[in-house]
């Protein structure tokens, strides 16, 4: 995409303005679809370029032009507001973002959002052979035409998708809250991004806690196994919630104002 059609776009009312910095990114379950510049942007380019990336070098390579237009941008911004940055002053910025990305690894919430996505690799690569179980448990009775069973399927599905999806997210987005200039949010009359992503981080852990108990549902000879996640998982919403008292009121545009 071109600076000019995204300056295009920008000027576009319909779109909600930063609703994209606090939403989950998962397009195909948002209803903002159609007021999302992020949305808009990623369709024409897919439409550019003949379809949807093909494999993961396509992505990155979009994704890098893509950052670098976005950079680009934002120095002409800068230019415009009189702004002028040296270089050793983006590398003096760069240095202390990276060691501050560095500190935050460590910070016990980080490594417990960490720890969640690796406990729930294990469960599923140890639980594979009992998914797969059930799977033909319920084709077998779909084939003696046992009422529910599409319901079921969906409702397995659905469950698996939503962990999964809020699985990796949980900890990006929890780092990104924890990694918030603090100095410069302190200073600032605006909601604080960190604020944000806490928020976002936070529903979904609401949505992997809320799957989890639906799973424990569908196989309830792992209760104890899913037990184990429920706790962790309700343990590092509250330090959340602790660290960021005020995220649960952060309001997300577009998706807390949209009526
Ligand atoms: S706001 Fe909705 S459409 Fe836009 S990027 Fe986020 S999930 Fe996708």
């Amino acid at each position: 995409m071109k600076k000019d059609d995204f300056r295009r776009m920008a000027q576009d009312a319909n779109y909600i303005p930063g609703i994209y910095n606090y939403c989950d990114r998962w397009c195909e379950r948002c209803a903002f679809t159609d007021r999302c510049m992020t949305f808009a942007m990623e369709l024409e380019e897919d439409e550019r370029q003949g379809g949807p990336p093909k494999n993961a070098d396509e992505f990155w390579r979009r994704f890098e032009s893509s950052l670098a237009m976005t950079q680009e941008m934002v120095m002409d911004m800068a230019k415009e507001q009189g702004i002028e940055f040296e270089a050793h002053e983006l590398t003096e910025l760069g240095r202390q973002q990276n060691q501050r990305h560095e500190e935050v690894k460590n910070h016990p919430l980080a490594r417990a959002a960490f720890a969640y996505d690796q406990l729930v690799d294990d469960w599923f690569r140890t639980g594979q052979a009992d998914l797969r179980a059930k799977e033909e448990e319920i084709l077998a009775q779909a084939q003696l035409g046992v009422e529910r069973v599409k319901e079921e399927v969906i409702g397995i599905t659905d469950v698996v998708e939503i962990i999964r999806w809020y699985q990796p997210q949980i900890y990006v987005k929890l780092m990104r809250a924890l990694d918030a200039d603090k100095a410069f949010e302190a200073r600032s009359e605006q909601p604080k991004d960190s604020d944000g992503s806490a928020k976002v981080t936070l529903i979904g852990m609401d949505r992997s806690i809320a799957a989890w108990l639906r799973m424990k549902e569908f196989f309830p000879d792992k209760t104890d196994s899913i037990l184990t996640m429920l706790v962790h998982l309700d343990r590092l919403r509250r330090a959340t919630e602790r660290e960021f008292p005020v995220a649960r009121r952060f309001v997300r545009p577009g998706f807390d104002t949209a009526s």
